[in-house]
């Protein structure tokens, strides 16, 4: 039943950025600084996509820097309050079954899934903690093929995230069109809270970001072979929040830098995308420094992890999330000559 109209939409595909395959990638609990302190040497994979069109000094929602309305943020292309926001502020653990972003019928919340699957692409999502059920509860028919899983023991880490690295490889061997799909990796935020933020060599969070290269390595190869194939794939890196210092937890200290300033990198694997993110725009998008922006304030905003989710639509050619507010113009720039010139 479904198949008819996804090859009548497939005729049109790819669009005008010619990408075939996009995930968005988010590494829970990832504090720029720490790509600095570890340096290529370490996180070859991590370097390779600042390597494209990227900028260390990416914000978190300026309201909220906790998970879940975060990755919300990232998926709907809304940050967390005002009317036009997502709504979403709670950070539970345990999501009942009728629980979604909508309030009933009387608002509907979109997301970039909804978006792709409209218009035939294949959607995943492969996520490391428990709660991202929310979002295959809140469209169950454009997210349908998820790998959602809850760590049970810290020394199972590494292979808990080469498990969610395969889902994601598996899906995208099976797929004969375009592809959206959204990959979160825990172990940076479940170390930072259990052993501390450290940024010192060996030091159980720098560890975990170590692995979480490897997974990394393992999606670059896979979209090189693909790339051979004349498939172009992108990755976007994003992160939910940063890490709080010296302190175990980070919602004790919410206005620290440390905590809001995350990576942002859009990469592709035809090379289409490279630069410094804010020197690629300078017109509409403003570097704040150490500044923690509002989330409306009249002048050109910083980028945020929730443009994350209307850059992959970009990148596949579609449209914006409907609704959506933040990138919502797709005008984020990642090449040196401007998009569509
Ligand atoms: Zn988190």
């Amino acid at each position: 039943m479904f198949a008819p109209l996804f090859f009548l939409l497939a005729a049109t595909l790819p669009g005008p950025q010619g990408v075939d395959h996009v995930v968005v990638v988010s590494v829970d609990g990832l504090r720029s600084d720490a790509l600095v302190f570890a340096g290529e040497k370490s996180l070859p994979n991590f370097h390779r996509l600042l390597s494209g069109a990227s900028t260390l000094n990416s914000r978190t929602d300026p309201d909220a820097i906790v998970t879940l309305p975060n990755h919300t943020g990232m998926l709907t292309g809304r940050l967390m309050k005002g009317k036009e926001g997502h709504g979403w502020t709670s950070n539970a653990s345990e999501i009942p079954p009728e629980i979604t972003l909508h309030d009933g019928p009387k608002r509907h919340v979109s997301g970039m899934f909804e978006v792709a699957f409209s218009n035939g692409v294949r959607t995943f999502m492969a996520a490391g903690k428990g709660k991202f059920i929310l979002f295959p509860q809140s469209w169950p028919d454009a997210l349908s093929e998820t790998h959602i899983r809850s760590l049970d023991s810290r020394e199972n880490l590494r292979l808990f995230e080469t498990d969610l690295t395969d889902s994601f490889l598996a899906h995208l061997d099976g797929a004969s069109g375009p592809t959206l799909s959204f990959l979160h990796y825990p172990g940076s935020d479940i170390e930072g809270h259990s052993k501390g933020w450290k940024l010192q060599k060996d030091s159980a969070y720098m560890k975990s970001i170590s692995g979480i290269d490897l997974e990394l390595g393992r999606i670059l190869s896979a979209f090189a072979e693909r790339q051979a194939a004349e498939e172009s794939c992108a990755l976007v890196l994003t992160s939910d929040h940063g890490g709080g210092a010296s302190h175990h937890g980070h919602s004790a200290k919410p206005g620290l830098w440390v905590n809001y300033i995350i990576p942002f990198a859009i990469w592709r694997s035809d090379g289409k995308a490279e630069g410094e993110l804010y020197a690629l725009n300078p017109r509409n998008r403003k570097d704040p420094g150490i500044r923690n922006p509002a989330s409306r304030n009249g002048v050109a905003p910083p980028i945020r992890n929730a443009e994350a989710a209307n850059v992959a639509l970009a990148l596949l050619g579609l449209p914006p999330v409907p609704g959506s507010t933040e990138n919502a113009a797709q005008n984020l720039n990642w090449l040196t000559a401007p998009r569509g010139n």
